[in-house]
């Protein structure tokens, strides 16, 4: 990694706080341009150290006075803190800071959003709040007393006493200060109530800006469920009177899960038929989940250091995995974590960002909190269950639980309770964690005298700073199936250990298929030589909905790939394949949708590199839009007949059954526009209720080329309502043509209502023009310049949204010389701007070094 200012932070330097916190008090007088922050603090000595430096963090801070057991002190301040002589022994810490919320863009601390005082804390937010130890392993109970004219106050914890102009909260869970939440501001509530297995009554309410408390039911709704399936399945109650949410607009990231008090992007928390798709109602669900379950999983169970970052997410991601399996369908599920992995996980697992689960050393914490360490780091909890089986699963968890609750924890606590429960040595599945890049496995297969042997194969890549790796622990469920199509071996698991390792199957009548990797058992990438016709009888028998998926994956690739290097022609047995799919009536719609669905530009890119060839993104983007024409023609009255039998009658409701009918429904009327000119999808668009309907239709027009009438209509309906206008952004880049992409970007951001100051705004074009391959990388190179430019512009105002977006540029080395050329240009000038921040040049560094 490269080394910023000399600030690269290790895994090996970890040594414990001097001092420890017994209790916080914090009082906010607030104000826009001048908040003080009271803060009075009770620090011991820590006994488990002999280090007596005494270092607060404090960033952005205007020290107004500072105290020592109640002596004023002069303590020595820097950008990054401060130190100060102090005792030997206990002693109360006081001082009084101002900060200036109003001009806080970087949405880190305390800010300003829509008139609202808010916070984020996490990863390293407190510091700029008020000088403290701001690091997981120093946990505390906080009191907070709030004054403001506000008519709301919240923070973590127990409400206290409140009256005209203040309100004051305690927490009595002791807690990192990245776990501190305050809101302040004019809002309203939905309110609810659980009562926890025990029979404690919880008080819930979702705050949310006045109009929107219409769209709070649902993610109210959400959270129930998610506090019953905590206690059902992993035996966790909920630990306080009362449980806040707030929606905020300005939002880093999707939701925080403060003790108590969870403030969450509004894209993640409201939610109406009207203005929400299907899509939205489910990412709600699980992010209310996710949140939620952090107050075990995270809050009471917290981090260490931030190198342990995966312990907290990677387990909450997985719990959240399975919530949402048992809300919805499990193998839909399964294969859309599956397509967002490889989309996202892979492709960073094998370029210049690879990065362990569990990182050695980072600059800037916040380039952490990557699909390697939240959707890697749940793939490796799953493996772990895989191999210890369900109960053995149950039984570690609830000694993980009985034994750090209250702590501070790292991944070593995390995989003892589980050795200690099974008697199983993890040292090996440990390389999980420590080693970066998706390993290789291959297999060959020989059938003799009714005995079939799989040898399988692993490799790792080198990774930047890791050349070698060693053989993992790679669990791998297989079947067999029969001839006929009968499966003659249920799913077993295999442990795949070395490097190169058999494993036989005896006494079969004939020469099985074997389906591989079912339910996507290990986060691997297997190669095996096959042909389309096994494909396509897997993809026709398989009892695996994963592996029968993915065999339909695999022979779309197949089939594209062959147009893009030979210029085949679309293949007709692929065709078939399909429609045998859209005829098997036993089928989930939403499964049979998955199959319809080609594999993603990004995805055909990285399958042309790994047979050694350099992608062109037009030409992908050009035989993805070919083999759609022939489907369209091939299928249509397939798709006619689909579309008609899958309209869900009776009022909107977000469930996943409709929501399946919806999805085959709606890629269906995506297909036909190819061929009706967009008059099916017209029809859908004057007639939609909800937003699903609307937006599908609106898509499939755009797609015919008929769309202008109807963005416009769109706008004019929506252009009060800033989600659903995000929504239009998005559509708009995702649709744009290759060579129109960057004009279609640029004309969006003279759009009055674009402001780059809103993250999900700036998110809604720059994320989609990133996404959108074949325009993104654009041969003008217009694509790399216009976000450069865009990019130097947000980093002067939010740095952590910056440098996040940079990994846009980070699949460059697999293009051509002159692409490569360009994109380094427009990092380079990235690079150059002065005062860049840290955030953003430790990605840029990372990017051009590899
Ligand atoms: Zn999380």
């Amino acid at each position: 990694m490269k080394d910023v200012d000399g600030r690269t932070i290790y895994l090996k330097d970890y040594a414990p706080p001097a001092y420890l916190v017994e209790r916080v008090d914090l009082t906010f007088v607030l104000a826009p341009e001048a908040t003080r922050v009271k803060s009075r603090i009770r620090f011991t000595p820590n006994p488990g150290t002999a280090s007596r430096d005494f270092f607060l963090h404090g960033e952005e801070l205007k020290l107004v006075s500072a105290s020592v057991d109640g002596q004023a002190v002069t303590p020595a301040v820097t950008d990054e803190g401060l130190t100060c002589e102090v005792p030997d022994a206990p002693f109360t810490w006081e001082a009084e800071v101002e900060i200036a919320p109003a001009r806080n863009t970087a949405l880190e601390g305390l800010y300003m959003s829509n008139g609202m005082y808010c916070t984020q804390c996490e990863a390293e937010g407190f510091r700029k709040i008020t000088y403290y130890p701001d690091r997981p392993d120093v946990m505390a109970v906080f009191t907070v007393r709030i004054e403001s004219e506000l008519p709301v106050m919240l923070s973590n914890g127990n409400p206290g006493a409140s009256g005209a102009g203040f309100a004051e909260w305690h927490d009595p869970w002791p807690k990192p200060a990245y776990l501190f939440a305050l809101v302040a501001g004019e809002l309203v509530n939905h309110p609810g109530s659980f009562t926890t297995r025990s029979g404690k009554d919880v008080e819930l309410n979702v705050w949310v800006r006045p109009g929107d408390e219409g769209k709070c039911a649902f993610a109210m709704e959400s959270l129930k469920k998610s506090m019953k399936w905590d206690e059902e399945v992993y035996g966790r109650e909920y630990d306080l009177d009362i449980f806040n949410i707030v929606a905020v607009d300005d939002f880093n990231m999707g939701a925080m899960e403060n003790k108590g008090l969870n403030i969450f992007n509004s894209a993640a928390v409201l939610a109406s038929p009207e203005t929400s798709t299907d899509a939205n109602f489910e990412r709600i669900e699980a992010i209310i989940a996710h949140e939620y379950f952090h107050n075990w999983t995270g809050n009471r169970i917290t981090c260490r250091d931030w190198f342990q970052l995966c312990l907290k997410e990677g387990l909450t991601v997985f719990r959240d995995a399975q919530f949402t399996a048992d809300m919805r369908s499990e193998p839909v599920k399964r294969i859309t974590d599956v397509i967002d992995l490889r989309g996202r996980q892979f492709r960073e697992d094998n370029g210049p960002l690879a990065h362990p689960v569990r990182p050695e050393s980072f600059v800037e914490i916040n380039n952490f909190y990557t699909a390697t360490v939240y959707e890697k780091g749940a793939e490796v909890i799953g493996m772990l269950k895989r191999l210890v089986g369900d109960e053995a699963y149950a039984k570690a968890l609830e000694l993980y639980f009985e034994r750090h609750d209250g702590d501070a924890a790292t991944i070593e606590d995390w995989l003892k309770v589980f050795e200690d429960t099974t008697g199983r040595d993890l040292s090996q599945f440990k390389r999980w964690y420590s080693q970066a890049g998706t390993p290789r496995v291959s297999v060959d297969e020989a059938w003799k005298d009714g005995t079939y042997t799989l040898t399988f194969r692993q490799s790792t890549p080198p990774t930047p700073g890791q050349p070698v790796k060693d053989p993992r622990v790679i669990p791998i469920a297989v079947g067999l199936l029969g001839p006929n199509g009968d499966e003659v071996q249920e799913t077993t698991l295999l442990e795949l250990t070395e490097a190169e390792q058999s494993f036989t199957f005896e006494g079969l009548a004939a020469k099985p298929v074997p389906s591989i990797l079912r339910g996507f058992s290990a986060p691997v990438i297997l190669d095996r030589e096959t042909d389309n016709a096994e494909r396509a009888f897997l993809l026709a028998h398989d009892t695996d909905p994963f592996c029968k998926w993915e065999a339909g994956r695999a022979l779309a690739r197949d089939v594209l790939l062959r147009m893009l290097n030979e210029g085949a022609a679309p293949d007709k047995a692929f065709l078939g394949a399909l429609s045998s799919t859209l005829a098997d009536e036993s089928l989930d719609p939403a499964f049979v949708a998955l199959v319809l669905a080609l594999p993603s530009e990004d995805d055909l890119a990285q399958a042309q590199v790994d047979a050694g060839l350099v992608p062109d993104p037009q030409a992908i983007h050009a035989v993805r839009e070919r083999m759609r024409d022939a489907m369209a023609e091939a299928l249509e009255d397939q798709l006619r007949a689909a579309y008609a039998a899958h309209q869900v009658p009776g009022p909107y409701r977000p469930d996943a059954d409709a929501a399946a009918s919806r999805a085959l429904a709606n890629t269906a009327l995506m297909l036909l526009s190819r061929r009706d000119g967009g008059a099916l999808a017209q029809t859908q668009y004057d007639t939609a209720d909800n937003m699903t309907q609307q937006l599908a239709a609106l898509s499939a027009l755009l797609t015919a080329g008929a769309g202008e009438e109807a963005l416009k209509a769109f706008e004019a309906q929506w252009k009060d309502d800033r989600l659903v206008m995000d929504k239009w952004f998005s559509l708009q880049v995702a649709h744009a043509e290759p060579g129109d992409t960057a004009a279609t970007v640029e004309r969006l951001t003279r759009h009055p209502a674009f402001t780059m100051k809103n993250p999900n705004r700036f998110r809604a074009v720059f994320g989609a023009f990133a996404m959108n391959q074949a325009g993104f990388h654009h041969d003008s190179g217009d694509g790399y310049r216009l976000m450069a430019d865009w990019l130097i512009e947000l980093d002067a105002l939010n740095p952590q949204t910056t440098a996040r977006m940079c990994s846009a540029f980070q699949t460059w080395r697999r293009y051509d010389a002159d692409r490569q050329a360009l994109i380094r240009e427009a990092l380079e000038r990235i690079m150059a701007k002065k005062d860049l921040s840290r955030d953003t040049a430790e990605m840029i560094g990372r990017i051009l070094d590899a």
